[in-house]
C-alpha cells in the first residue's frame, strides 16, 4: 500500500517496519532506536539471525555514534561515493548498535543511499537498519509492486518508483591493509581504482576460512524456477533468458534480459525478471550466461549463479553448502 513520507515518519517513530525506494533496491526499515521494530524485520523475511543489517545514514558524521575507528582512505571513500551504492563494514563500539542489527559482530555496514525520499525520511527519523524487502532468499523488491507480492497489498511502502541500479549496493571492509569486496553489487571493482590505486579484490571470508558474514551463506536472489547456466549461448534451449540481439535456435521461449552492450540496464531489470519466472509459474529455464566478467557483469553473473542454486528454500535448509 502505497503511504506518504510523513505516514512513513509516524509508522517509523511509532515503531513499525515500513518499505522504502533507494538506488539499488526497496528496503525494509526500521529506525535503529527501536529494538522490537528489528525483530520484526527478521520476522518479517524470515531472515537468519546470523545475518546482519545495514545501518543506512543521512551524514557521514553519524557514523560517530557507532565508532571512531576509521581504516585508510575510508573518507575518501566516502566522499567519493556517498551518498551511493557503497557499503562499509567498520568495527564499531558494541555497546552503540543493537545486537540483533549486528547479528553479535564486532562491526557494522554503512551507507548513506542515493534517493530524495529516503533521504528525507533518514534526516526526520535519524538512522535505519534495513536489508532488502523481499522474502528471504527471493529476488530482491526493484519496484513497489514487488514489495507488495512478497508482503501483501496492504504492507506500507514509499513508492519510489523503478529503483536505478537494479542490485544492491557493494559491501566492502578493510582487512590486512587493503580493501577487499565482501558483496559484489551495483559499483563494480575497477572504479575503486581510482580512489585506492588498486582494485579490492572480492574475498569469501578472512583468509578464505571464516566468512565475513555468516549470512552470506544463505541462498539468495532465487526464483522457484531451477535455472540451468549456460556458458555457450548457441547451446541454450527451452525457456531461455537471454540477450536481446542474440538469436537461441534452440530455444522454445525468450524472456529478454536486455542488451549484451549494456549491462547496467541489464541489472536494473534483472529480478524484475527473475519474479516474473514466478507470476507466470515457469519451472526451468536456461540463462545465457556467455557474456563478459569485467565491470557490472561479474555482478549480474554473480546474482544469477547464487539464483540458480538448487537447494530447498525453508528456514535453516536454505543455507548453500
Ligand atoms: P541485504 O540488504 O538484504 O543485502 O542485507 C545486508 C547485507 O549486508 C547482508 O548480506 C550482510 O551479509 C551484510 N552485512 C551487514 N552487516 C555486516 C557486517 N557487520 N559484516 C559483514 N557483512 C555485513
Ligand atoms: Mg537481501
Amino acid at each position: 500500500m502505497q503511504i506518504s513520507l510523513s505516514k512513513a515518519y509516524q509508522l517509523l517513530m511509532s515503531g513499525q517496519v515500513v518499505a522504502v525506494p533507494t538506488e539499488t533496491v526497496y528496503g525494509l526499515a526500521a529506525s535503529i532506536e527501536r529494538p522490537a521494530a528489528i525483530d520484526q524485520i527478521f520476522t518479517l523475511k524470515g531472515r537468519p539471525s546470523n545475518n546482519p543489517l545495514i545501518i543506512h545514514i543521512a551524514k557521514t558524521e553519524q557514523i560517530l555514534a557507532y565508532t571512531h575507528s576509521f581504516p585508510k582512505d575510508f573518507m575518501n571513500l566516502a566522499k567519493t561515493f556517498w551518498p551511493g551504492p557503497l557499503t562499509m563494514i567498520l568495527p564499531i563500539d558494541p555497546a552503540s548498535v543493537p545486537v540483533r542489527a549486528c547479528a553479535g559482530l564486532p562491526t557494522a555496514a554503512f551507507r548513506i543511499p542515493h534517493h530524495s525520499l529516503t533521504l528525507a525520511l533518514l534526516e526526520w527519523v535519524g538512522p535505519l537498519v534495513m536489508p532488502s524487502a523481499n522474502l528471504s532468499g527471493k529476488p530482491s523488491a526493484t519496484r513497489r509492486e514487488h514489495v507488495e507480492a512478497d508482503f501483501g497489498k496492504e504492507f506500507p511502502v514509499v513508492d519510489g518508483g523503478v529503483c536505478g541500479h537494479g542490485v544492491e549496493s557493494t559491501i566492502i571492509h578493510y582487512s590486512e591493509k587493503c580493501w577487499q569486496i565482501a558483496r559484489l553489487g551495483a559499483i563494480p571493482a575497477e572504479a575503486f581504482e581510482s580512489v585506492l590505486g588498486y582494485i579490492p579484490e572480492k574475498v569469501n571470508g578472512d583468509r578464505g576460512t571464516h566468512p565475513i558474514c555468516p549470512g552470506q551463506l544463505y541462498r539468495h536472489y532465487a526464483p522457484k524456477a531451477r535455472l540451468n547456466l549456460c556458458s555457450d549461448w548457441e547451446q541454450c534451449q527451452g525457456i531461455v533468458l537471454g540477450f536481446s540481439e542474440r538469436h537461441y535456435t534452440k530455444a522454445r521461449r525468450v524472456l529478454t534480459m536486455g542488451t549484451i552492450s549494456c549491462p547496467e540496464q541489464v541489472a536494473e531489470s534483472l529480478y524484475a525478471l527473475l519474479r516474473q519466472l514466478d507470476v507466470e509459474g515457469i519451472e526451468e529455464a536456461c540463462v545465457d550466461l556467455d557474456f563478459p566478467r569485467n565491470g557490472l557483469w561479474a555482478t549480474i553473473a554473480e546474482r544469477l549463479s547464487k539464483a540458480a542454486l538448487h537447494v530447498p528454500l525453508s528456514s535453516e535448509e536454505n543455507r548453500v553448502p
